[in-house]
């Protein structure tokens, strides 16, 4: 089983699940954006983080997520559960990090619960907005489409430090046609953003962090880079790396070789999933 196979069955009842934020529509001419990530110890990050690099990442996640949607954040909800060896000062670094992330994208901390684990987990809800119907999905890109991403890439072992790219989102709106952060390493991701438009991508050139391999680039996750699509005529900052094509939808191809969509997939750490 895979996190997008446990995916496609909640969206039989539940179609609006999928993309990296639900949007919810308002009275107030602007579409909710609600997301929630998990930051589990042994999965996510290590004891040799600093309680402030967990506190921060943790945020940056979901912030990132509002990114994709070309959104603003507004408010966040962070629940813990305690781990036995955590103490009152690491826990006051936890929270200095959580709230160094909010300051940067303009958003509160509004609430949360207090538990305990045998390990750490804090899960971080965020909600946001964007003006109605104007929410960036991952289903809108089309055979013709220049596919960007807004940085370089390398994975989480080259980028010490997370930058949710909520103004780049916003400058994309109205503009691109399907976007999405990369979460999980360009090639799972791609694969999940032609799924959902029905669509194949042709990769040609993939940006590198320094000293990183492109490898790296298309399997290793937590880039948090957006990865977005716009037709030809359409000019959009960010640096271009390939195309959608006609093909077998999820299909993707680098330098005319077929790329695994192989990522951080959390039911397996490691996976190969064929495009269907
Ligand atoms: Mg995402």
């Amino acid at each position: 089983v895979t996190e997008d196979t446990i995916v496609k069955k909640l969206r039989r009842r539940a179609p609006l699940i999928g993309d990296d934020c639900a949007v919810i529509p308002s009275p107030h001419n602007v579409d909710l954006l609600f997301t929630t990530d998990f930051s589990i110890e042994g999965v996510h990050f290590t004891r040799k983080s600093t309680a402030e690099e967990i506190g921060y990442r943790a945020v940056a996640r979901s912030i990132s997520d509002i990114a994709a949607m070309g959104g603003k954040p507004l408010y966040c909800l962070v629940s813990i559960a305690l781990a036995p060896w955590t103490r009152p000062r690491w826990i006051d670094g936890l929270y200095r990090g959580i709230h160094k992330m909010l300051r940067k994208a303009k958003a509160s901390l509004a609430g949360g619960d207090i538990s305990h684990a045998d390990q750490l987990v804090c899960d971080v809800m965020v909600c946001g907005f964007v003006a109605s119907g104007k929410a960036l999905l991952r289903s809108g890109a089309r055979r013709g489409d220049i596919l960007y991403v807004s940085g370089p890439l390398g994975g989480w072992r080259h980028r010490p430090v997370v930058v949710p790219q909520l103004a780049a989102g916003r400058k994309l709106i109205g503009k691109a046609t399907a976007c999405m952060d990369i979460s999980d390493g360009l090639a799972l991701d791609l694969h999940r953003l032609c799924n959902a438009s029905k669509v194949a991508a042709k990769l040609d050139s993939i940006p590198l962090l320094k000293s990183a391999t492109i490898e790296q680039a298309l399997h290793d996750g937590e880039d948090y880079e957006l990865l977005y699509t716009a037709p030809p005529r359409v000019r959009v900052p960010g640096i271009r790396i390939g195309t959608i094509v006609k093909g077998t939808p999820g299909a993707i191809t680098f330098r005319d070789g077929p790329v695994s969509p192989r990522g951080y997939d959390h039911m397996r750490a490691t996976t190969t999933i064929s495009p269907q």
